[in-house]
Formats: structure tokens, sequence, C-alpha cells
């Protein structure tokens, strides 16, 4: 047999255990017809074979994202943009220079600020109002908890002191009771549900953006972890013109205000699928975040002076009401995705779990819990017991300001040292995927895979409770193998053997010999056999 291509001269990572050490791949249609030495691989080419020569560098699989937002990360590409920004100055900087590029608009929309660049995390309406005086902003924090509003969508949205906090979400006050200008979790939807709403058309082109730059870190599948029904639309739209390129699992969103006969529907959504694209997942959003204090726990937080409080953050759903929508979503055949942040979250997600498999007997659903933050100790071997899959975001196991300032002083030492277990979920056998949150974090996988593996951020030499770090190869097979499990994709995609289809990155390097994943980039990125991403 003769390959379309031979890459040869390098390291190939199969993310499999049995294979030695191949320095050569080869690829023939859209499939992937030998891994093996350079000998091997002398014997595949002919007169019309592509060879590239490695150099060295390393091929893995085609990265799989188990937890991603192309479609509203995307389009808030296509909109603000605070890349390199320090500070509230220079957020101002880019809010100002894009309301005054964008006369036209009725509203001002965006996302990305970071807590850290704001006092407490929580910027001010009077702030906003001195850039954005004369229409109403809602700009959301890049992890999508914190929305920043002015006056006039406050007005609009007839947010006074007199306004109660909603069920899941608190207005941010000032001392006399008035709106601050922050408005954490569900308070957001006060004001976003009077905005302009992001249409079909919108997403779509967020979704080309977003894909493109998932390929460009070398990320040919994902689950993208919140499908509303226009996003949905939107991935039809793509996957029946032949323009998804990256294999996707959709996770639909679980409406927490309606009841359980939303199922129906979800039964229905599922049938609209396209090439590439099948909405087999739920996603469930059971609490919120710690930097303000939403993420639900099993004991109180701290206050700034060390002291209890009396709050020990939110569950977004009631535990017993979702033990009984876990258990109807799994019979209904659906893969239940877990968003749960605090130990009392991950506790309620096992529960349902558990319940689940009580009644309805093993599935193979392949239930993820994303984030696992903080996990009781009792609660580490239940994953594996439970078939529970652990759905990592590495890049957060890192020593920096949102843990040092935002996290640490309100979890206190014992409960912080409970954060980011990857190395024991791995040890008491649970399995792991991988995934960045992108537009969260970055979705740049080696950046991820680099704190995965060191227990360290970019700009600090301090560790993160290194004893959980993963060896290279852990966190490459968790990012490509194990978030491939997670979308049932593993028969095709995420090891790189015969007859795999031919999705896979090269790397611009060797991190498993250098063992310097940070400074490591994606060369090309390969699907179906051919490169859709390249460096020029
Ligand atoms: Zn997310």
């Amino acid at each position: 047999m003769i390959a379309d291509m031979v890459l040869r001269g390098g390291r190939v990572f199969t993310a499999e255990s049995t294979v030695g050490n191949p320095t050569a791949i080869a690829v023939a249609g859209d499939r992937i017809a030998h891994v093996g030495d350079d000998s091997e691989a002398i014997e595949l080419i002919g007169p019309g074979t592509t060879v590239v020569e490695l150099a060295g560098r390393l091929v893995t699989p085609g990265f799989i994202d188990a937890h991603v937002h192309p479609a509203t990360s995307g389009l808030d590409l296509l909109r603000l943009r605070f890349d390199g920004c320090a500070d509230s100055d220079d957020a101002l900087t880019v809010l100002a220079d894009y309301a005054n590029g964008h006369p036209e608009l009725e509203w001002i929309i965006g996302a990305g600020w970071a807590q850290p660049w704001f006092d407490r995390g929580c910027p001010s309406k009077e702030m906003l109002d001195s850039v954005i005086p004369d229409r109403p902003a809602l700009i959301e924090n890049a992890d999508g908890h914190g929305g920043w509003v002015n006056s006039r969508a406050l007005e609009n949205a007839g947010i006074t002191a007199r306004t109660p906090d909603p069920p899941d979400g608190r207005i941010e006050r000032n001392a006399d009771g008035s709106p601050q200008g922050t408005l954490h979790e569900g308070a957001i939807d006060l004001v976003s549900s009077i905005g302009p709403q992001d249409t079909v058309d919108d997403f779509e082109a967020g979704l080309l953006q977003g894909q493109d730059h998932l390929l460009s870190f070398g990320i040919t599948g994902w689950q993208d972890a919140i499908v509303r029904p226009v996003v949905h639309e939107a991935y039809l739209r793509l996957a029946r013109s032949g323009r998804l390129l990256g294999r996707v699992v959709g996770a639909m969103w679980w409406e927490r205000d309606r009841e359980l006969d939303q199922i129906e529907e979800l039964v229905e959504r599922r049938r609209a699928t396209g090439p590439n694209f099948s909405p087999t997942s739920v996603k469930l959003m059971l609490d919120g975040v710690v930097e303000n204090f939403s993420a639900a726990m099993l004991t109180n937080y701290f206050s700034s002076d060390g002291s209890e409080t009396t709050n020990s953050g939110t569950d977004f759903i009631d535990p017993d009401l979702l033990k009984r929508i876990v258990t109807l979503l799994d019979a209904n055949g659906f893969q239940c995705h877990f968003h749960a942040i605090g130990d009392r979250a991950v506790r309620s997600a096992l529960d349902a779990i558990d319940s689940a498999r009580t009644e309805n007997g093993p599935s193979d659903h392949r239930h993820h819990i994303s984030h696992i933050q903080v996990v009781h100790p009792e609660d580490i071997g239940r994953f594996a017991k439970l078939d529970a899959i652990a759905n990592a975001q590495p890049l957060w196991a890192q020593r920096e300001v949102t843990q040092t300032e935002l996290t640490m002083p309100f979890l206190g030492e014992r409960r912080s040292s409970r954060q980011y277990p990857f190395g024991s979920l791995l040890a008491a056998g649970a399995r792991l995927g991988m995934g960045s949150d992108w537009g969260v974090s970055t979705c740049n996988v080696m950046e991820e895979i680099a704190v995965a593996v060191t227990r360290k951020g970019a700009r600090s030499d301090d560790e993160f409770y290194p004893s959980e770090r993963l060896t290279p190869r852990q966190a490459l097979t968790a990012f490509t193998a194990g978030s491939a499990f997670i979308n049932h994709a593993e028969s095709d995609s995420g090891t790189l053997a015969a007859g795999m289809i031919a999705d896979l990155v090269v790397l611009d390097g060797d991190p498993l010999a250098s063992g310097d994943f940070r400074s490591t980039h994606v060369d090309k990125t390969m699907v179906n056999g051919e490169f859709v991403y390249e460096v020029d």
C-alpha cells in the first residue's frame, strides 16, 4: 500500500499504552494507514506521496476539548477584545474605543474583563458611565459569572435599591442598597433579558471564528458545554453545509427555571443532528464560583478576617430534584455534563449519578463532572466506583491572584489544599478527560498541560499543591483519548493507530523530550487527512 502522506523523523505520541516509540506516521485518504518507525514508513512512500520531515517534532492525536464554548467565545472575539489588558484603565480604553467606533449600536454588549483588575473583583457603574454614558452597556467577565453594567442598563432594567436579589444571583450593592454596577450569576439575566438577543446568524459567524481559533491550537474535536436552541441551529447550519470541521458533541442547556417536562423537548432536539454534530449531552449547572462565594461548599466560607461566615454558597439545582433529573436523563439515554466547583456541588453530582445507577442500572452514557475545583477526600474514590468521569480544566491549578486573593483566604488552608486533585483522582482509578473552558480561559492546550504537569503558572515559581501533578503522558492522554471517551468518539479519534481517522497535530518541538510544554506551539493541525491549520 502507498500512502498519501508520510510524516517521519520525529516522535509519535499515540495515546495508546501498547505502542513503543514510533517515529513516523502514514496517512491514506482520511485515515491513518500506519504508525511505526522510519524504515517501515519508507515502504509506504510512492511517487505521489507527500513526505513531511518532522525533524524531531512531536506528533499527537488531535486534541479534544471536553468543555468549551466556541460559539459564544468566537462571537466575543468578533466584538470586544480585552487582549493585553492588565488593569481597569486598559479595560476602559478598550471599551471607549469600541463604543466610539460603533455609534450605530443601541447597546454595548461584550465580555472578557478579569476580576483582578477591579477592587474586590467588582467594577462600578460609574467607571462604565465614564466611557459609555449614552447607551446601556452589559459587559460580562471572562468566566461569565459576573456582569458589569452602566447606569443606563440598570435604569432600563428597572433595578433599584428596592429590587430583590433573584434566587440564583446577587446584585452587588452600595452601602445604601443601590446597585453598585456588578451583577453576579443569575442577576445578570435581569439586564441581559431586556438587551438585544444574539441571533443564529451571529452564532454562525461566532462558531466559524471559534472553530478557526480551536484548530489553531490543535483542537479537532470538542464538547460544547452550553448549547441553547439558537446555538444548536448555528451548529446545524455549519454541519449540514460541510463547514463543521471539528467533531462535536453538544451539551444542551438544562433550564433551571423550568420543569422536568423539558426532557421531552431535549429528546426532540437530540434528533436534530448533522455530520460531525451530535447533541447527546445535557449541561447541568450545579453552582457558581468560589470568587463570588456562590460555589456550593460542604462548610461555610470564611470572611477576609478569617472568621467563619454563615454562607456556604448556592445549590443552583436542589440536590433531591437533581437526583430525579439525572435519573430521568440517564433513562432517556442522555449524558449528563455537570458544572461543579464546590465540594457540595461535586457531591451532589456524584449522589445524583449514584441514584441513576441504582434506579436504572449501569449505562454507557459517560456522565462527567467538569471543573471539580474542591473535592472532599471521601468523594475521590466514588468517581471510579460510579463510573463518573472527571473533566479537568488544568489551567486553573496554579497559584495566581484569583487563588491567592479571591479564593484561598475564603476557603482556608485545608479546603484550599483539596483543589483540583487530578493526581489523586487518577490514582483512585477515575477516568480523566480535559477541557479548556474557553472563553473563561485560553484554549492553548500546551499552556494547560504545562500547568497540569508542573502545577505552576507562567509568571510564578510557586507550585500549587504539587502532589497533584500529572505526568506529561497522563496529561496528553487525558486531552486526547480521555476526552474522546467522554464524547463517545474513541473508536475513531483520540488515539493514533492504523484505521483511525487522520486527525492529528504536529507541534514545533518535542515537549516529551524537553519537558517544556509552555514554550511549545502547534505547527500544523490535520483533520480527515488534510492540514486545516499551518504556521506559515
Ligand atoms: Zn464552561
